[in-house]
């Protein structure tokens, strides 16, 4: 890349770029870019591979293509309602393939008889059979030069494409200020790592795929390296800590245990045995428990809260959405009024209005809040408790470690006790919660059946929707999956709002009603109630109930373009049934017409296992894939995953402990800049909790 004369400070605002005004600055702004080092920092999400060209009988519909063209004939240009088409056929031994272009009439000039071109788009099928829209053309010389060069895709918002962040980040590039190596020499040499710089620069153009790779081991070791150093600072800060928070009473936790409605299965009981052995023991508690979708961590959470409570200390449980905070609230609150548990619960959400925070605020200030239960709106600053002694944070993966300190924080060292349902193999979890003790269950409440599975394609709907009528007749409700929220023009996927009507076409006299992120919190919870409530039998929503969402009498789970979720995410999305005594169902609609992708999904269909099912993923996408759906996205890594980059995360972790042991370790002057870094590093994660 060429490097003109101007340099600028990365820290400063991107319309110091080219082609970028307050507008541009604005959409920018909505996928969390403003400054420089922001955009440096926004890798691809994937990368344009100009292939080989393949014959005609081996595109897959749905994906974007590569085929030789002779044009036997010229182009042909027709004029229909004021739309200009251009069309030409080619064919090959294999089949035939109609080319189309709208609103480009010139075309036609190009496209001569007894030309050669490389034409490369979207394949679809059409009334006329196959079909490639707007194809992007080559001269066949021309083509060869791309043939292994790759071009990056970034994650885009609507009136932001990928051409404007292309140029944008390569007029970053051209005019950064490169950053000195943070990483000490010996340790890049060790691990032959790219220098930082270079790094940054190939990860957005990589001039193969080799390239790529190395670029990519650098910033993934970064990023699992500045992750560890935060996990190893918190472990020694925290390491035996005398609590100022002795739990010591718990007979009213033992009373509700005995009077639940149910028998704990000997993985709850151990855990829950784990997690009160800490609580009384006089030293802070800091435990992961980890279960897969359904095992029954919350009640765990309530027990412990519980015991907290009757000590006469208050206890909070955090989770990462407003419908996950109000469920939990809701089913407390009428848990606790069943057995007679009289312990005050209160809600804090993003949403409510300044006045209902303000009398939660004094509610919890005052003592008259024994048990907290919310978002993230829980650790704001405005947020004073009386005596804080545990915290709990539900579905933990989600929120940051540094959000995680922070929480401990706001009391005088309270208990910690982190819930996930992340599948990750226990030594991983020992490297990536190292400052944490770890109860597994590993077990299902005895009364579920396992969930029936089946992967379909789009003309199974008529029948999907009979099953669906079916069990909503029979009194149980459904959920309907859809990737995204409306209609875009740049990805063919089932909409919320529109699938929602045409549903609603379908089944005449059920109530079907519409869940998204982009909806008011009120409305969602509205929505959320009512569904509880069973007065919505079936909810069409985006990937907002993935986690958490618990109701039992929903017994069907249908994915719309199920081939574009992760595996870890349809495990997810199908936890959300088969958590009551009921038969349950999950139906996965690959709509892509692309046979392959049912390898994926078939594992799903074997088996309801999330941790088979995150190893049988790994076996597929094999490791260093990193073309392949990212699955621990949530555990806030941008490139790394803790799967497919397991190696490198133990390699790290043993770098990392040897730093630290070393005697005064980040002292030393090699390291002085990493130091810098890392105290950085800490304080962003802070500041973009608004703390
Ligand atoms: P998760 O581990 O996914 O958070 P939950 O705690 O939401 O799971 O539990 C799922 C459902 O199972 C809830 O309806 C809960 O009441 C129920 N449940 C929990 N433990 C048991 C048990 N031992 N026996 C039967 N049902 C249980
Ligand atoms: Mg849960």
């Amino acid at each position: 890349m060429k490097r003109s004369v101007k340099q600028v400070a990365n820290d400063q605002s991107i319309e110091t770029l080219k082609g970028i005004g307050e507008k541009t600055a604005k959409l920018f702004e909505k996928v969390g870019i403003r400054t420089v080092d922001d955009l440096l920092h926004y890798y691809p999400k994937g990368y344009d591979t100009y292939g080989k060209p393949q014959a005609i009988g081996e595109l897959s519909e749905g994906e974007t293509g590569t085929v030789a063209g002779f044009l036997k004939t010229g182009a042909t240009g027709v004029h229909i309602n004021g739309l200009s088409i251009v069309q030409v056929t080619i064919s090959d031994m294999t089949g035939k393939l109609r080319l189309v272009w709208y609103h480009m009439p010139y075309l036609k000039n190009t496209l001569r008889a007894d030309s050669h071109f490389i034409f490369r788009g979207r394949v679809t099928r059409k009334k006329n059979g196959l079909t490639m829209e707007q194809p992007q053309m080559f001269q066949p010389e021309a083509y060869e030069g791309l043939l292994s060069s790759l071009r990056p895709v970034y994650a885009q918002t609507k009136g932001l494409g990928n051409k404007t962040i292309t140029s944008a980040v390569e007029q970053a590039l051209a005019i950064r200020t490169l950053e000195r190596d943070y990483l000490p020499a010996s340790l890049r040499i060790a691990n032959e790592l790219a220098e930082y710089n270079f790094a940054i620069e190939h990860i957005h153009f990589p001039a193969d795929k080799e390239d790529l790779t190395f670029a990519r081991k650098r910033l993934v070791y970064d990023e699992f390296f500045f992750f560890l150093l935060a996990v190893r600072r918190l472990k020694d800060k925290r390491q035996d800590v005398q609590s100022l928070f002795s739990v010591k009473k718990q007979d009213e936790c033992r009373r509700l245990l005995n009077e639940l409605p149910y028998k704990l299965t000997d993985a709850q009981m151990r855990t829950l045995e784990e997690v009160l052995k800490d609580l009384r023991s006089g030293s802070v508690m800091n435990r992961l428990i980890q279960g897969d979708v359904g095992s029954g961590k919350t009640i765990i959470a309530v027990l412990a809260l519980l015991a907290v409570c009757e000590n006469g200390y208050q206890g909070a449980l955090m989770v990462p959405t407003e419908v996950l905070a109000r469920q939990h609230f809701e089913s407390v609150t009428e848990l606790f009024e069943k057995h007679g548990v009289d312990k005050n619960v209160v809600l804090i959400t993003g949403s409510m209005t300044a006045k209902e925070k303000r009398i939660a605020y004094g509610k919890i200030a005052s003592h008259e809040a024994d048990m907290i239960i919310g978002t993230h709106a829980l650790i704001q600053e405005k947020v004073v408790y009386d005596n804080l002694a545990l915290v709990i944070t539900d579905e933990q993966h989600r929120f940051g470690v540094a959000q995680r300190e922070m929480f401990g924080n706001k009391g005088q060292m309270p208990h910690v006790l982190v819930m996930s349902a992340t599948p990750i193999p226990r030594t991983l979890a020992i490297i990536l919660y190292g400052d944490l003790d770890i109860s597994v269950i590993d077990e299902l409440p005895a009364n579920r059946l396992p969930i029936k599975n089946c992967v379909v394609d789009k003309s199974y709907r008529p029948r999907a929707y009979r099953f669906i009528e079916n069990e909503v007749k029979n009194g149980r409700q459904a959920y309907v999956i859809c990737p995204m929220v409306e209609e875009s023009e740049m990805i063919e996927a089932e909409n919320v709002l529109d699938y929602t009507k045409i549903l609603r076409e379908h089944l005449p006299g059920i109530r079907v009603e519409y869940l998204h992120g982009k909806m008011k919190g009120k409305e969602k919870n509205q929505i959320m109630e009512k569904f509880a409530a069973g007065e919505i039998q079936v909810l069409v929503s985006t990937t907002v109930i993935e986690v958490g969402v618990n109701v039992p009498n929903a017994t069907v789970m249908m994915i719309e373009n199920a081939e574009r979720f992760g595996l870890a995410q349809l495990h997810q999305l199908r936890g959300r049934v088969g958590r009551g005594d009921r038969q349950s169902y999950c139906i996965m609609v690959n709509a892509s017409g692309n046979k392959e992708k049912n390898r994926r999904l078939d594992v799903l269909n074997k088996s309801n296992d999330g941790f088979y099912i995150a190893s049988e993923d790994l076996k597929l996408r094999g490791p260093g894939d990193i073309f392949g759906i990212r699955q621990s996205g949530d555990l806030e890594f941008r490139l790394a995953d803790i799967y497919t980059d397991a190696v490198t995360l133990k390699k790290v972790s043993e770098d990392v402990n040897r730093l630290l042991d070393r005697d005064e370790d980040l002292e030393e002057e090699e390291n002085q800049e990493l130091k810098k870094r890392l105290d950085r590093f800490m304080e962003e994660k802070y500041e973009k909790l608004n703390l």
